[in-house]
């Protein structure tokens, strides 16, 4: 049994896609982070404030609001604004790397990644963090 402490990191998924909300949550929970999710835009920005997590994957292609405005929104409020945001798409287009690094994410998921490659991302970005 995997022992809960206080340095368990926290995370939020908000997709519209379940599927990718439990496929992250499968392997995220092994490698003992707690993860939560949001399906929507909306939810998402709610989460965040209720639930103070310690990052953020954002997908992009929400309907109603999408990603970036998610993004936006976070980052204009101060009780979210210095939560980390790593994208999380399905676009392979480079200008889109671009722009979600300027807009202020940390980092930039693509689907689909392997198991190994998430874990691996997510490992960096909390070390890059701590
Ligand atoms: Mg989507």
């Amino acid at each position: 049994m995997k022992v809960k402490n206080n340095n368990v990191k926290k995370i939020l998924i908000v997709d519209d896609d379940e599927d990718i909300i439990n496929l992250i949550r499968i392997i995220l929970e092994n490698e003992n982070y707690t993860i939560i999710g949001a399906l929507s835009g909306q939810d998402g920005i709610k989460m965040a404030l209720k639930e103070k997590p310690d990052l953020i994957l954002l997908d992009i292609m929400m309907p109603s609001i999408d990603g970036w405005e998610v993004m936006k929104l976070l980052h204009t409020d101060e009780q979210t604004r210095r939560i980390p945001v790593a994208m999380l798409t399905c676009k392979t287009d480079v200008r889109d790397k671009l722009t979600g690094l300027q807009e202020g994410a940390i980092d930039y998921i693509t689907k689909p990644f392997s198991p190994d490659e998430l874990v691996k991302r997510i490992n960096k970005i909390f070390k890059i963090l701590s």
